[in-house]
């Protein structure tokens, strides 16, 4: 099976691509730019910026099934900075990336859609209603990054109804693990508050977005990618959420950090940051009964990986001994 990982430089691709290697596909990556902290193990990587036709074009020739993950992302800080950008860049790789694909003739394209698409209105409490897929219509996604996923999941329907283009959309609620963006501002709060504490130290001060009663499920990325490549070999077509029923607050987070670091924090709450909705849950029942799987790990398991991996970058670093 020869395929192709976009956005391979990225987070989830980068492990997308670890794990599309072991079991032994060809797989070719493409994005703006190599993974930042270990090289990638794909057989091909091209560095390609795919708000170009002719890169989407060189990027899905001669594979079979193209997992689409490339886009212009961050945490919430970076989505909520400005919308034009976003999403006219996302808008682009992704028109781009699916025309690319039927005009050669991708057997399958698997697309990475958002929780940012379900309306706000279903998410003004921390007490929050689990989100169905069916619920993101009528539409009130978060502006720009998220109205834009909502588009291309409408895209990749079309492409399948008029063009027999075979599309999967996974709706991923977020993602969190090693080898992710720690600092610089496209970092997601795990990371964020993973990278505080170790830098606060035992008895220091830790930033907090907002009350810290925002609350949110958050995947482990071995999970995530374990339920793209199931939802690509899936026959169903429409969205599926892929994320995890285990809702906790930030600052439930940030104290589950400080104890795997073995910390006593003081919390500083601004709430002058952005916190985005008050509160989301992923609902599974249907990728339940597709799959038979759900996502597994438990928050705190995932975030001792997380937390040693980014406290171990700090230290080779020499910011903390
Ligand atoms: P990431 O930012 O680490 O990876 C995205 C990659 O896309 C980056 O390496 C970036 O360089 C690349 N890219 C951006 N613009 C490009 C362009 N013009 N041409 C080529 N490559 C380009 O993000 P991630 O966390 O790995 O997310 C992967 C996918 O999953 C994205 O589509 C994202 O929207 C989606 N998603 C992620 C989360 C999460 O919590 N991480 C949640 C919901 C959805």
């Amino acid at each position: 099976m020869r395929v192709l990982v976009s956005g391979a430089g990225g987070f989830i691709g980068h492990h997308l691509v670890k794990h599309l290697v072991a079991v032994g596909c060809w797989v070719r990556g493409a994005d703006l730019k190599s993974p930042e902290y270990e090289p990638s193990p794909a057989h091909e990587f091209m560095l390609l910026d795919l708000r170009s036709p002719d890169s989407c074009l060189a990027a899905v020739q001669g594979v079979e099934h193209v997992y689409h993950l490339a886009a212009d992302m961050g945490g919430i800080g970076y989505i909520t900075a400005g919308h034009a950008d976003i999403a006219r860049n996302n808008a682009l790789i992704n028109a781009h990336m699916l025309e690319a694909s039927r005009i050669t003739g991708v057997k399958r394209f698997l697309f990475t859609s958002s929780a940012c698409v379900y309306p706000i209105r279903l998410q003004s409490s921390p007490v929050n209603i689990p989100l169905v897929e069916a619920a993101a219509w009528p539409a009130e996604p978060e502006e720009g990054y998220g109205l834009e996923k909502l588009f291309a999941e409408k895209l990749c329907q079309y492409y399948r109804e008029d063009h027999r283009l075979s599309t999967r959309i996974a709706r991923l609620h977020n993602v969190y693990g090693p080898l992710g963006t720690y600092e610089g501002g496209k970092e997601k709060a795990p990371a964020a508050i993973c990278r505080k504490v170790a830098l606060a130290g035992d008895g220091g001060d830790v930033e907090v977005w907002g009350d810290g009663e925002q609350t949110r499920s958050f995947m482990y990325v071995a999970d995530c990618v374990e339920g793209i490549v199931r939802i690509m070999q899936s026959d169903f077509t429409g969205p599926l959420n892929l994320g995890t029923e285990e809702s906790l607050s930030i600052n439930e987070m940030t104290d589950i950090v400080a104890a795997i670091a073995g910390y006593r924090i003081s919390k500083k709450h601004d709430v002058s940051k952005p916190q985005g909705v008050r509160g989301r849950n992923s609902e599974n029942s249907l990728l339940r009964r597709i799959l038979g799987w759900e996502p597994h790990t438990p928050i705190r398991e995932g975030l001792v990986h997380t937390f040693r991996w980014i406290r171990d970058e700090l230290r080779r670093a020499g910011r903390i001994s």
